[in-house]
Order: C-alpha cells, then sequence, then structure tokens
C-alpha cells in the first residue's frame, strides 16, 4: 500500500516537473517570438523614417510641386514644411549652386525627393553647341553626384527653352509643367498659393522657384490646404508611375492627366 503510494506520489510530482518545464519552455519561446516580432517592427519604422515610405492612394488625387533654380536659403524650410506633411516634391537643381548646399541635397535624398537637372550655370541651352549643352548637363550630374552619390534623374531646361538636340543631349526624360504662378514675377505668396488652389487638377505638375522668401511662405499656405482638399503631394516620377507611364529620356512631358 505505502509502495504504492509513494509509486503515485513519485508520478504526480514527476508530471508536475514535466508540465512545468513545458511551460516554461513554450513560455520562453513565446518570448523570443515576441521580441523578434518587436525587433521586426522597429526596423520597419526605422525603414520608414530613413526612406520616408509613403502610403500612396492610387484613387485620390495627386500634384507634383517641382522647384527650380536652387539650392538656396530657402530650400531647406521647403524640405522641413513637406516633411512635416510627408510629402515630397522635386528639385530641379542649377550645378553652379549645389555645392554651396550639401546639407540641402543630402536632406532631399534623405527624404526621397527627387533631384532633376536644371543645367550648370542657367543659360538658353539651344542657343549653345553640342559641346556646350553637354557641359552644362554634366557639370551638375557631376555635382549631385558628388554630394549624394547619385545623378540626377530628370531634366528641366532653363527657361522651358528645349530643341531636339537638348533633348537629346539630356539623358533624361524633360519635365515641362502644367500650373505656372510666376512666382519669380508675383513675388506675393498669397497670390502664389491661390493661383496653385484655383487651378490645380488630378496630375498636375506646379513650377515654382526655391530662390525667394514668398515662395517658401506660399508653400506653408498651400501645401496643407492641397493636402485638406484631398491632394497627395508626390514626385515626378511618382505621378507618372501612378498614371501608368513609363517615362522616356529626350522625350517632354508637362503633365500627368488624363493618362488612362
Ligand atoms: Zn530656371
Amino acid at each position: 500500500m505505502n509502495q504504492e503510494f509513494d509509486y503515485r506520489k513519485k508520478s504526480v510530482v514527476g508530471l508536475i516537473i514535466i508540465f512545468a518545464l513545458l511551460f516554461c519552455c513554450s513560455g520562453f519561446s513565446y518570448y523570443q517570438h515576441r521580441k523578434a516580432i518587436e525587433t521586426e517592427k522597429r526596423q520597419i519604422i526605422l525603414i520608414n523614417k530613413i526612406k520616408n515610405t509613403r502610403v500612396l492612394d492610387p484613387n485620390r488625387p495627386m500634384v507634383a510641386l517641382t522647384f527650380d533654380d536652387g539650392p538656396s536659403p530657402y530650400t531647406m524650410p521647403i524640405l522641413l514644411e513637406l516633411e512635416k506633411h510627408n510629402s515630397l516634391a522635386t528639385f530641379f537643381v542649377v550645378g553652379s549652386n549645389v555645392s554651396s548646399y550639401p546639407k540641402e541635397l543630402k536632406k532631399m535624398q534623405e527624404m526621397g525627393c527627387e533631384i532633376g537637372n536644371h543645367s550648370t550655370s542657367h543659360p538658353k541651352l539651344t542657343t549653345l553647341k553640342p559641346e556646350g549643352v553637354k557641359a552644362e548637363i554634366e557639370g551638375t550630374n557631376d555635382a549631385v553626384s558628388t554630394i549624394i552619390g547619385e545623378k540626377p534623374t530628370l531634366f528641366r531646361p532653363p527657361y522651358g527653352e528645349i530643341n531636339a538636340q537638348v533633348a537629346q543631349l539630356s539623358e533624361a526624360p524633360v519635365i515641362m509643367w502644367s500650373i505656372d504662378p510666376e512666382d519669380w514675377k508675383a513675388k506675393n505668396s498669397a497670390q502664389i498659393s491661390e493661383h496653385i488652389l484655383n487651378c490645380v487638377q488630378d496630375g498636375d505638375i506646379v513650377l515654382l522657384h526655391d530662390l525667394y522668401e514668398t515662395t517658401a511662405q506660399a508653400v506653408v499656405d498651400v501645401i496643407p490646404k492641397l493636402i485638406e482638399k484631398g491632394y497627395q503631394l508626390v514626385t515626378v516620377s511618382e505621378l507618372a508611375k501612378f498614371q501608368g507611364v513609363t517615362m522616356t529620356n529626350g522625350i517632354q512631358y508637362g503633365h500627368f492627366k488624363n493618362q488612362q
């Protein structure tokens, strides 16, 4: 009887130990599993922070703000305003300005903004010989890649002056515009902002210049108002992509409206 009792007692103790061990093991593996999920989550957040990964809704309207002639002291305030609203834009930089604004170039790249080539010294490229055009384009490509390790992906000719030779030598899609608030002439932030808000349609490309304080002020007003109207502020390449357009080097694009 006693022996049987001892045996039962031992069995119960044994079972308790096995269950305890199983409980500990499963608890530990659950802990490991949770830890792995947390680490993964942290990595995703980190990647999003660096790459500024955004979720874009193809069913909502999009507009591309573009800034020419910079960088300048007003470029960083514009970038910070875009960042504040999780928005992007495209900057057509002038090569001769680039080396003075490495922080701005790096910030553009870090945010995921697009950088375009707007020549090295802003001449009328149509008046130059092929070697001159090439030098103007390569000068900016080199200046940009020295700072961020990548060449500009798009091209916009100074004054919008283009011919077949310049288009061919640009070796990039040629980006024009569909909304021009003439910010360089107006120098009035309310007027610039009002012009954009009155004209804007899905697929528009807006021409601005990050050279003027009034343009930087207009941006502070117009970005939240565009978002309020339902617009997503994207780069030119994002706009093309969401309209199903594959851009070709040397071809001109003024907007990406009603492509389908
Ligand atoms: Zn220009």
